[in-house]
């Protein structure tokens, strides 16, 4: 199997002189082309992990590999440049005067020629069904929107991985559905891994496979419909979600076969 990030025992606190860490022993990796959700209380580690990938955080203990090679303080550069982050509020992460020019600046950072950013300007903000709004100001659009021009600017440097962190969270579900329908999209475009920290487990569902943490470990890896039909009271793995039978219908929206033990308990309800 092709491992676009691997991740081992991944041990890290936030302040040294305490005992009790925020990631304790963190395994698991991610296919090259892979779509998985990390979902998990509050506290429960998912962001530290997000922000220690993409090399934000300093002392830890165990490795990150990132198309297989091991993250250090001397590549970190390299190696973010292979990530695209895309976080939680879409007002953060504006700094162009149109839309044109936020999607620009990341690549005025790396010197890419003008021609060349012209071109993947109009390209990203076709991807993310934003041409239209090339020339508006970023303050004026909707929430949705602005989170559609971060990811344009982010595909526009051409990641590998995009991580995705309570993305969708500030969102109404117009927004969102068309956040999602935009990720699956730029995926298949561009050929991405994603790795997306969610709430909602609808969103989650999109997903090849879900982590679900909780106290900073992994309490669980495993696909959709398999954690969602085996584990009908999310509160017990941690989650602070209630299961839901809206979950299921969305499950089989999203095209998966619900394992017949489950369609069987349903019934009887
Ligand atoms: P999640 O993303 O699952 O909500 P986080 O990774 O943000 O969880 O947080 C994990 C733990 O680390 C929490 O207890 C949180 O309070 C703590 N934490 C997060 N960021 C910091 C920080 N910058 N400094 C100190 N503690 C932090």
């Amino acid at each position: 199997m092709n491992k676009i990030l691997e991740v081992e025992n991944l041990h890290f606190k936030y302040d040294k002189t305490q005992e009790v860490e925020q990631l304790s022993g963190v395994n698991f990796y991610v296919a090259r082309g892979e779509w998985v959700s990390i979902i998990g209380k509050n506290g429960s580690g998912k962001s530290t992990t997000a922000r220690l990938i993409d090399g934000l955080l300093e002392g830890f203990t165990g490795s990150v590999k990132i198309d297989n090679v091991l993250l250090s303080q001397e590549n970190v550069w390299t190696l973010r440049k292979k990530i695209g982050m895309v976080f939680q509020n879409p007002d953060n992460q504006f700094v162009g005067a149109t839309v044109e020019d936020d999607v620009a600046f990341g690549m005025e950072n790396q010197g890419i020629a003008r021609d060349e950013m012209k071109r993947r300007v109009d390209e990203a903000l076709l991807a993310v069904n934003m041409q239209a709004f090339k020339s508006k100001e970023p303050a004026r659009l909707s929430g949705g929107q602005k989170q559609r021009v971060a990811i344009a600017g982010m595909i526009a440097l051409r990641p590998e991985i995009i991580i995705l962190d309570e993305s969708t969270s500030m969102l109404d579900p117009t927004g969102r559905d068309e956040m999602m329908r935009v990720i699956h999209e730029i995926k298949d475009k561009f050929k991405l891994t994603v790795l997306s920290i969610t709430h909602d487990l609808d969103e989650a569902a999109h997903s090849d496979r879900i982590i679900v943490m909780n106290e900073g470990k992994i309490v669980q890896i495993a696909e959709p419909e398999v954690l969602f039909s085996s584990n009908k009271d999310m509160v017990e793995i941690g989650l602070d979600v209630p299961f839901t039978t809206n979950l299921m219908t969305d499950l089989e929206r999203h095209g998966f076969d619900l394992p017949k033990a489950y369609m069987d308990e349903t019934q009887l309800a």
